[in-house]
């Protein structure tokens, strides 16, 4: 108690600050001060000293004598990674041309002095997404389906009636031997120029594309409303299986081949649901 009150007499009390004179004893006033001044000059100097000590440290001259913090010793640790990073490439590059220089010495025939490719590692294949889109996979599936059941949307629309297809000409030539159940000719025989471009008849998929002893080179065609086109005894047939093909599109050439052909010709046939059709009702040859 005692003490707070000479505090607080020291506080509001006021001092007098003077030298004295040793010749005449005199006082010279310097300056005169209530005590809680006192307080506040320490405070404005404490905080004016702590300031500049602060910023000398933080940016200053002052920041080497710090000691270490963490966020210096990462960087350090990181820069010294970097290094050896770069020594280990230098290593690398120093023995493939001491190797070289070795082989050199060693009368070995080198090429050239194949440098050490660097490793682009800036990017992460992993995180690339390769998978296909949704709108892909639609659009992909659209163009497979339509690829697919691509045999003449129009035919397929239409009622199916023979009559209503309009029949490309397989092949120039001459009808030699008519279309005879009886004789179980189930076709006709067109004589033509060997070579003759031999055309499918319609739009349609080749379901057969093979040589046979007895019919040669044989193309089966597979076309809208269960219509099937044969065409035997080609020299050459320039389509395979489950080739689609248009109407009037070049699928052989006539030839001779099969033991049942005796001659340059092609042996059409038309079929629809198991049932053989004259192709002369159809096609003028
Ligand atoms: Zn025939």
């Amino acid at each position: 108690m005692k003490y707070l009150n000479s505090l607080s007499r020291f506080f509001v009390g006021s001092y007098k600050l003077s030298s004295t004179d040793p010749s005449n004893l005199e006082d010279k006033k310097v300056v005169v001060f209530k005590g809680y001044k006192v307080f506040f000059y320490f405070f404005f100097i404490f905080f004016a000293i702590a300031i500049i000590v602060f910023f000398l440290t933080a940016y200053g001259p002052l920041n080497g004598f710090l000691p270490e913090t963490n966020n210096n010793k990462k960087r350090e640790v990181i820069d010294l990674i970097v290094q050896i990073d770069s020594l280990e490439k230098k290593l690398l590059l120093n023995n493939q041309y001491i190797n070289m220089i070795g082989g050199v010495l060693r009368g070995e025939v080198v090429d050239s002095f194949s440098y050490f490719e660097e490793n682009d590692t800036s990017f992460n294949f992993n995180n690339l997404d390769l998978s296909i889109s949704k709108e892909d996979s639609i659009l992909r599936k659209s163009v497979f389906e339509e690829d697919r059941y691509n045999i003449s949307v129009d035919y397929k629309k239409g009622r199916g009636v023979i009559q209503d297809f309009v029949f490309f000409n397989p092949v120039e030539g001459l009808v030699i031997n008519s279309f005879n159940l009886n004789e179980k000719h189930l076709g006709v025989d067109i004589a033509a120029h060997s070579g003759a471009s031999v055309k499918s008849c319609l739009d349609g998929v080749v379901v057969f594309a093979d040589w046979s002893v007895s019919n040669g080179n044989t193309i089966i065609i597979q076309h809208a409303e269960n219509i099937i086109s044969l065409y035997m005894h080609n020299e050459n047939i320039t389509k395979g299986n489950n080739d689609f093909v248009r109407a009037g599109e070049v699928i052989g050439f006539v030839g001779n081949s099969g033991e049942n052909s005796s001659g340059p010709h092609l042996h059409f046939e038309l079929w629809q649901s198991g049932v053989p059709i004259n192709p002369l009702e159809y096609i003028n040859f």
